[in-house]
């Protein structure tokens, strides 16, 4: 904490930022020894707001770190044999390194399915039960994006995991499961809540490193932080006022954490830098290296 009683602000733009930068290095460093730029394919079915928003963004993202993109845009009406016929399309593209089919589908398509069909040396968003398993088993594999972000975050601040006690709120096989995998291997004492959790604001208390992964805007008040702790906040909502805020009443917050993300510009923007690491090293491994 700082010397007025607020808390650090863990500027995740800026950690992104570097961390892409890092990620145009190792491009540069691949395509120096003769090897192909990693190609990264979106797959798009549909036309969902927010979804063709977070498109644009990985777009824009992975062509300025010198990577080969393509969107691949799929109508609505696209049928599941089709989208899965286009998924082996791309598992045998060798110019293909990471496919990232954006969630949610539309009705009616089942993403397990399609999910199950991916390769998982290209599932850079590390849903595929492979890539589910290396993380639990400890082995090699692609970690998903958002929990990635979340240790990188963490380590890039010099905030140590071991021995701490770490409270996720949220366990989807997204950001909470996942983290929790993570935090565990780095030795953290790690806590799981969840809807049905009997004392939600007693568990949060007891956290050294807090993380919201809920989707309920600002439900972790301010009271129920340790005075000091380090608080991540996954959510991202969107406020009466139209703006986004998160799963942590940040102006609450702030008086009391340590350190603390904010929403926008925390956790959000390194999730898109941790899917240029992943596909980077998808690259790396097809190329030998
Ligand atoms: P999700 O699949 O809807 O999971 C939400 C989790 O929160 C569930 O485990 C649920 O419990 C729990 N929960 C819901 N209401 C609760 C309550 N009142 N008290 C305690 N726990 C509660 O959501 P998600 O995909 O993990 O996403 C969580 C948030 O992160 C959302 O705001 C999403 O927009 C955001 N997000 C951000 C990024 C990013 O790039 N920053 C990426 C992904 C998601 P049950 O399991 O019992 O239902």
């Amino acid at each position: 904490m700082n010397d007025v009683g607020m808390a650090n602000i863990l500027d995740g733009k800026a950690t992104a930022a570097a961390v892409r930068e890092d990620v145009a290095a190792g491009v540069a460093t691949l395509r120096a020894a003769g090897h192909p730029a990693p190609g990264l394919c979106v797959v798009l079915v549909g036309g969902d707001p927010a979804s063709q928003v977070y498109v644009r963004n990985k777009d824009r993202a992975a062509t300025q770190a010198g990577f080969e993109v393509s969107t691949l845009r799929l109508d609505a009406e696209t049928s599941q044999a089709d989208l899965e016929a286009e998924i082996k399309r791309l598992n045998l593209d060798s110019s293909v390194h990471g496919i990232l089919v954006q969630l949610p589908l539309p009705k009616g398509l089942d993403a397990d399915s399609v999910l199950r069909g991916l390769d998982p040396a290209k599932d850079v968003d590390g849903l595929t039960a492979t890539n589910v398993a290396a993380l639990v088993t400890g082995s090699l594999g692609h970690v998903p994006c958002t929990p990635a972000g979340c240790i990188e975050i963490l380590d890039r601040h010099g905030i140590a995991l071991e021995g701490k006690r770490v409270t996720i709120v949220g366990r989807s096989m997204l950001v909470g499961k996942p983290l929790a995998q993570l935090a565990l291997a780095r030795n953290a004492t790690v806590t799981v809540c969840h809807s049905r959790t009997a004392d939600l604001a007693a568990e949060c208390r007891r956290a050294d490193i807090l993380v919201a992964a809920v989707g309920v805007a600002r439900l972790i008040k301010g009271d129920w932080i340790q005075p000091g702790a380090t608080v991540l906040d996954v959510g991202i909502n969107r406020g009466e006022d139209g703006k986004l805020v998160g799963d942590v009443d940040f102006a609450e917050a702030v008086s009391v954490a340590g350190a603390i993300t904010p929403v926008p510009g925390g956790v959000g923007p390194m999730t898109i830098a941790m899917l240029l690491k992943n596909t980077l090293s998808a690259a790396r491994v097809a190329a030998g290296v």
